[in-house]
């Protein structure tokens, strides 16, 4: 009987070492590589601008898909396209129901126009283009996501604050998030 039991914990012991192998072996690379990403689109730059643009994009999704794979699926699932837009105010970038811009003022900033800045603000929009599908399923979906609209900023800010986390940023580009979020937070209780 004892011997039974050695016997079942020995299985169970091997069991649990091959899961455990099994997981180490697949990276997210293997496991992601059905999903689509996002179109790039241009309408506004200049071949060589574009050519850029497509870069930094590609790269981000690539930041994304191996080291904040969560985020890679959001964007994915919710992000139809990504594109450039010419004049905007100061916003970075500008989600409009499944699709996401890239504004002018992003593509000025050499500090932020890269990969891993551009991967926390897929990340981030990708929150909103999934909050605008979801709301689609109710007729007052619209309404209520206007009425939450901060709460959507703080969520969409601790995206991109749990991206650059991921991608080991720099503290400005969190802190200035926690900043902006927490502004959204003071719009909440005040
Ligand atoms: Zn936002």
């Amino acid at each position: 009987m004892k011997k039974k039991i050695l016997g079942f914990f020995i299985l169970f012991l091997f069991l649990i070492s091959y899961t455990a192998s099994a997981s180490e072996n697949s990276n997210n690379k293997d496991t992601l590589q059905y999903l689509a990403r996002p179109n790039i689109v241009n309408s506004t730059l200049s071949d060589r601008e574009f050519t850029k643009f497509e870069n930094i994009i590609d790269k981000a999704l690539d930041l994304l898909q191996e080291y904040d794979p969560d985020a890679y699926i959001r964007v994915c699932l919710n992000i139809k396209q990504i594109g450039h837009q010419q004049d905007t105010p100061d916003a970075l970038a500008i989600a409009n129901m499944e699709n996401v811009c890239l504004t002018e003022s992003l593509h000025k900033d050499s500090i932020k126009y890269v990969p891993w800045f551009v991967a926390g603000i897929l990340s981030h929009e990708s929150l909103h283009t999934s909050m605008y599908k979801y709301s689609q399923t109710s007729i007052l979906g619209d309404l209520y996501r206007t009425a939450h609209i901060n709460q959507e900023e703080i969520l969409a800010h601790q995206c991109a604050i749990n991206t650059f986390k991921k991608l080991n940023a720099p503290d400005w580009a969190i802190n200035e998030h926690r900043i902006t979020q927490q502004q959204f937070k003071d719009k909440l209780t005040n």
